[in-house]
């Protein structure tokens, strides 16, 4: 009641157009908003490369080549390639603490290739990956938010450094577990997580769920199905007798579980008993410990199928991601910014296409946001994400800006139509904004620290993080190579062969 009350307040006085802020803090502020202002052609710029690189997890070669050329050009110190990952990108500038990072991340998503402005299914390449999510706009979004600051750094001597973190394949939970165990959290105050959405928006709570994916092979014995088959001992009766065991076990699990599972080696054909088979399981819950508990019982099963079978196994891990937890201190700070600066203002023809597109998805026609959402504690999506990993080694905000169309869901060709239109470039804009005031704010006010670390030590104790990292991993760092060698000769065609410079 109080909140939505309060939330209330703050959009009454948006509304009326009382967004500027207090003298002081402000001035800092106002050059970081002139800053991005006028690099608004260069964050573009940097965002629409990365969509026509539309590179897949681990593979995202060209769009941090870009990244780094424009962030050293802009005096950052670049370290790409660290945690084992070719395309894990850290930059930064200034030196010491406080140490603000913004945490993100650019990879693209398989089959996603479409032509932007097409309302039709119009790859550019077909079956190329595309940008379906937007990730392309995180590029351009941390990297001018981050100039900004480090203008802000040098015209006002602030002490400190500044951030940016590119963990790749976010898609498939690949990275932040490894970037994390290297340790380049151990010194940071705080992160701004970032991620495009149809709003300029924060929140606090624990976001997504927790996952465990798993690949579970067994190992058998051949045989002829007709002339020998008792001399055969079927991995496959294995992969199905896991998957019957875990249907037992789903009656008894609490109910905000969530498992799934794919057969990735069935066997070659009926008249060979096979000595391989395969499947792949996601274990999920709403704590990392509930999910553990869970995938503890999954490899009980696995073992049991190998006793039913007189087969063996073994477990590969394949990925892990805590809950995000994020910090109300910081999203109250950032919500501040998002105050002031507002949802950008969109034409009546950017509004146009907006509700035309949504008629054309068969969505509601509602347009764009012309405000920000309403400010509070956020819904626990049962989707998974990574960078949850860093969220309980190091107080976390969140910050979400406007950059697609209300309506139109994320991992469908439909949102690759628009992360280069007008639209994402405005909203790219307020997004680096809000971004860069809000790591000012980190950056100036030990208080503001102080209170996240306090708040962290409280929330993040009530579920003690562990590493689900088996000490032998090893990044996947071939992933989604070869689906990306297929088509990357075609994609180059696209490429926008821009070198943007801040200014
Ligand atoms: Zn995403």
């Amino acid at each position: 009641m109080g909140r939505s009350l309060a939330s209330g307040m703050i959009g009454a006085l948006s509304l009326a157009g009382l967004m500027i802020a207090p003298a002081g803090a402000d001035e800092r502020k106002q050059l970081a908003f002139a800053t991005v202002d006028r690099n608004a052609a260069q964050i573009a710029a940097i965002s629409d490369s990365i969509f026509y690189f539309a590179e897949l997890g681990m593979q995202e070669f060209e769009s941090t080549k870009l990244l780094k050329d424009t962030l050293e050009a802009a005096g950052f110190r670049v370290d790409l390639g660290g945690a084992g990952m070719p395309t894990n990108f850290w930059a930064e500038w200034g030196s010491g603490r406080p140490k603000i990072a913004i945490v993100t991340e650019i990879d693209a998503l398989p089959g996603g290739s479409q032509t932007p402005g097409e309302f039709a299914r119009k790859p550019l390449v077909t079956g190329a990956p595309g940008h379906m999510e937007g990730h392309n706009t995180h590029g351009g979004v941390a990297s001018g938010a981050a100039f900004a600051v480090k203008r802000v750094m040098e015209r006002y001597k602030l002490p400190g450094t500044v951030a940016i973190s590119f963990g790749p394949a976010e898609e498939q939970i690949a990275s932040r577990p490894f970037i994390v165990r290297a340790g380049y959290f151990k010194d940071v105050d705080a992160v701004i997580y970032l991620h495009i959405r149809d709003s300029l928006a924060t929140g606090y709570g624990l976001q997504n769920y927790a996952a465990i994916s798993a690949i579970f092979t067994f190992h058998g014995k051949t045989a002829h199905g007709a002339v020998n088959p008792w001399d055969g001992k079927d991995a496959v009766d294995a992969v199905e007798l896991m998957d019957i065991g875990f249907d037992k076990l789903r009656e008894h699990l609490r109910p905000t579980y969530r498992a799934h599972r794919t057969i990735t080696n069935g066997g070659i054909q009926p008249n060979i008993i096979p000595d391989t088979g395969q499947i792949w399981w996601f274990v999920r819950d709403a704590s990392m410990p509930a999910a553990k508990t869970t995938y503890d019982k999954l490899v009980k099963i696995a073992e049991g199928a190998a006793l039913m079978t007189g087969t063996t196994y073994d477990v590969q891990y394949a990925a892990s991601a805590w809950p995000q937890l994020v910090s109300k201190t910081i999203a109250e700070a950032i919500q501040r910014n998002i105050d002031t600066v507002g949802a950008p203002a969109w034409t009546e023809e950017e509004q146009t296409l907006a509700r035309d597109f949504q008629r054309s998805a068969e969505r509601a026609v509602v347009g764009l946001r012309t405000t920000p959402e309403a400010f509070g504690e956020r819904h626990q999506a049962t989707s998974s994400n990574d960078n949850g990993d860093v969220s309980w080694v190091v107080p976390a905000g969140l910050l979400n800006f406007p950059a697609s169309v209300p309506g139109i869901q994320y991992h469908e060709w439909h949102a690759a139509v628009t992360p280069v239109s007008t639209i994402s470039h405005k909203g790219q804009v307020a997004g680096a904004k809000v971004l860069a005031a809000s790591i000012i704010d980190l950056l100036t006010s030990p208080e503001l620290v102080a209170k996240a670390r306090a708040e962290f030590e409280v929330e993040s104790r009530k579920t003690p993080y562990f590493a689900l990292l088996p000490a032998e991993a090893r990044p996947p760092v071939d992933l989604n190579r070869g689906e990306m060698e297929k088509y990357r000769a075609e994609m180059r065609k696209f490429y926008l062969n821009k070198a943007p410079r801040f200014e």
